[in-house]
């Protein structure tokens, strides 16, 4: 479970990194993390609070919406938190939970090898960011079809 040092009256930097699961005593399995997460930021001492800011960085392997190929990507995001003084015991701040958070929140809600993956072919299901596989994909829908000669610049 991950604490953070507390500054009294200055700054404190901090940094460690470990796996998801020895990070939160968490299996996310589901979620896909694989390797180190790493935190690193810092402790101020803003008064009535503690500030904790700094930067968590994961990765996590998915399967692509769009091609279905396995992908893995990094994920970063920025935190920042107050915690009130009179909640802090022993100098240190229980910060697993605004990092597990972060963690969290920092998925996408797409799953995309890319932003512009171009998927499968609906017709024989190649892969067409490797190409194009030459079908004939301008299948119209009935329903849609007296709108073909509309031009709709
Ligand atoms: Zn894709
Ligand atoms: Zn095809």
């Amino acid at each position: 479970m991950p604490h953070v040092q507390t500054a009294r009256g200055g700054v404190l930097p901090f940094e460690f990194s470990a796996t998801a699961e020895k990070l939160f005593g968490e299996d996310f399995a589901d979620d896909e993390f694989f390797g180190d997460v790493k935190v690193f930021g810092e402790v101020s001492d803003a008064g009535k609070c503690f500030v904790v800011r700094g930067r968590l960085e994961c990765q996590r392997t998915f399967t692509c919406d769009r091609c279905l190929t396995q992908s893995t990507e990094k994920l970063s995001s920025d935190f920042a938190e107050e915690f009130d003084k009179s909640t802090v015991l022993d100098d240190s701040i229980d910060v697993t939970e605004l990092l597990r958070d972060e963690m969290l929140l920092s998925r996408p809600t797409k799953n995309l090898c890319k932003a512009d993956c171009k998927g499968l072919c609906p017709v024989c299901g190649a892969n067409l960011n490797d190409g194009d596989c030459g079908c004939d994909r301008t299948v119209i829908n009935p329903k849609f079809a007296a709108l073909k000669d509309f031009n709709f610049d």
